[in-house]
């Protein structure tokens, strides 16, 4: 088991990583107010790899202002939807000219592999801005014939001053996921990366420069959530939130808004179920139902973790996890060798050693997995658990790690009333060569996307977000994610 040296990372993350690394606020790299800092960690030692300056509600403030004077100004507001495309182009382009530097950033400091870091968050924010460029001409609103002597149309004006919020699982590409939208319609932005998290996001600070947007277009301001966090979903000159994050901040998040009633996104946790049934193809169901809960470690809201399977291949079925998870190598994000790292912190670490206890108390099986490995780091192994009741804790909670509960089921109504017994419903995976019973289960599942012989797709061209406790509205998805960011206004000219 290896971890990187420094002097192997690019020259340029080795002078980003040297000095401290600043908060981003009107166009200019600017230190906290306060000259207060944190530590900022690499999971796969639990050894601090750099420093950031902390934010506060002073540099909130200051953040919101510039972004509130990038909105009122009107220079990017009222600037042609080609031009501002063509900024978009220019920093996608520019994102792809420092892709491994970005994907470097992000490995040592969220602990997934290099080759994940690149393949599927760099290049997938790429495609994200890429895909949103292509979208800020696409805005339209629509006319409505009412009479001769009414000219009667829409316009999706940009909403204003968005506050974005940003969990640490996939750091740029959530940031992405935000920004694309909302850039293309024009608003301005104050975002907060999470403090496990801030690297990727303030490199690319950089590149929001030189691509040409224009100064407090973009802020970026790391800090703790009860205080920067806060004074962003306080902040009256803030005129839409959005976050990703736990179904607890979230319901904070709504409540500040609901004070001043803010316009809301939420993309919050999850307990995802796939459904095996027992004509499905288990090669494929076997990978793809692995990947559905271990990858990123677990660390993803959409992670379809409890695994239903009917009865008649459940045995097979069992088995064959229990030998794919066998393979996995658990070590350090940069070692090549690797095929999972680390989880973000101690503390989510502890948190999913508490579950897999909760587990074992409570009278689930393990049939792999279930410990901690390596001294240093913040490893679990990928662990999964049969002889799973409906009611157990395990089953209920989102875990947020490396953890795949299994059940048994019968018939098909009933693993659907199962499946549906959740205060989650963000996503959700099917497994049948059957497309009757495929499309008929799809129907039925209470769920923001249902995956059928497929897991994970999460794609710039589909909406993406959750029923129930799992979020309100969409993003991602052309018009769905772009509706989130404007406000509609009728306009009525009588011309008579
Ligand atoms: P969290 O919800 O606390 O953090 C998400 C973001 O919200 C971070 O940027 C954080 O700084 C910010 N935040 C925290 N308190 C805030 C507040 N009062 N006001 C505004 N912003 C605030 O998540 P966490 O504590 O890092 O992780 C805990 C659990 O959350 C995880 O175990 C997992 O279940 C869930 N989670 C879900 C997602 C997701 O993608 N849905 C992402 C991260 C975590
Ligand atoms: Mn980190």
């Amino acid at each position: 088991m290896k971890n990187f040296e420094f002097s192997q990372l690019k020259p340029k993350v080795q002078e980003f990583l040297n000095n401290e690394i600043p908060l981003y606020i009107n166009g200019e790299y600017q230190k906290a107010s306060s000259n207060a800092s944190f530590e900022v960690l690499d999971p796969s030692t639990g050894k601090q790899i750099a420093t950031a300056s902390e934010a506060n509600e002073t540099d909130v403030n200051l953040a919101v202002q510039a972004a509130r004077n990038a909105f009122d100004n009107g220079e990017w507001t009222q600037m042609p939807a080609q031009e501002r495309s063509n900024i978009l182009y220019e920093f996608a382009r520019l994102l792809k000219a420092h892709r491994e530097e970005l994907a470097e950033l992000e490995s040592i400091d969220s602990g997934k592999v290099y080759e994940t870091a690149l393949a599927d968050d760099i290049d997938g924010t790429i495609q994200q801005f890429e895909y949103y460029a292509g979208f800020a001409t696409q805005i339209s609103g629509k006319t409505t014939q009412i009479s001769n002597d009414l000219v009667a149309y829409t316009l999706h004006e940009p909403i204003g001053v968005v506050g974005q919020i940003i969990p640490w699982n996939f750091p740029l590409l959530m940031a992405s996921w935000k920004l694309g939208a909302a850039l293309a319609v024009g608003c301005t932005i104050v975002i907060k990366p999470a403090m496990e998290t801030p690297l990727s996001l303030l490199y690319a600070a950089q590149l929001f420069k030189e691509a040409g947007f224009p100064d407090g277009v973009v802020n970026i301001v790391p800090g703790p959530g009860r205080t920067v966090g806060e004074a962003l979903t306080n902040h009256t000159d803030v005129d839409k939130l959005a976050f990703t994050g736990s179904t607890a901040v979230g319901t904070g998040v709504m409540k500040n808004a609901a004070e001043q009633i803010k316009n809301v996104t939420l993309e919050l946790g999850g307990k995802s179920p796939a459904i095996v049934l027992d004509d499905a193809d288990l090669e494929e169901t076997i990978e793809g139902v692995y990947n559905g809960t271990m990858y990123n470690h677990g660390q993803n809201c959409s992670a379809c973790t409890r695994v239903y399977v009917q009865r008649n291949v459940y045995e097979d079925v069992i088995e064959k996890l229990k030998q794919r998870a066998s393979e996995v190598q658990v070590g350090p994000s940069m070692d090549p060798n690797s095929d999972m790292g680390p989880l973000i912190s101690e503390r989510q670490q502890q948190r999913v050693l508490d579950y897999i206890d909760k587990g074992k108390e409570e009278g689930a099986k393990l049939l792999c997995g279930g410990n901690k490995v390596h001294d240093a780091g913040y490893y679990v192994e990928p662990t999964i658990f049969v002889d799973v009741e409906d009611d157990m804790t395990i089953a209920r909670e989102e875990i947020f790690g490396p953890v795949m509960v299994v059940f048994v089921f019968d018939e098909v109504d009933e693993v659907i009333n199962r499946a549906n017994d959740s205060e989650y419903g963000l996503a959700s995976s099917v497994w049948t060569q059957n497309i009757k019973n495929g499309h008929y289960i799809s129907n039925k599942l209470k769920a923001g996307t249902v995956w059928i012989n497929t897991v994970g797709q999460e794609l710039e061209t589909m909406p993406f977000g959750g029923y129930k406790q799992s979020g309100i509205g969409r993003e991602m998805g052309g018009e769905y994610g772009i509706q989130s960011y404007t406000e509609v206004k009728s306009v009525m000219i009588n011309i008579d």
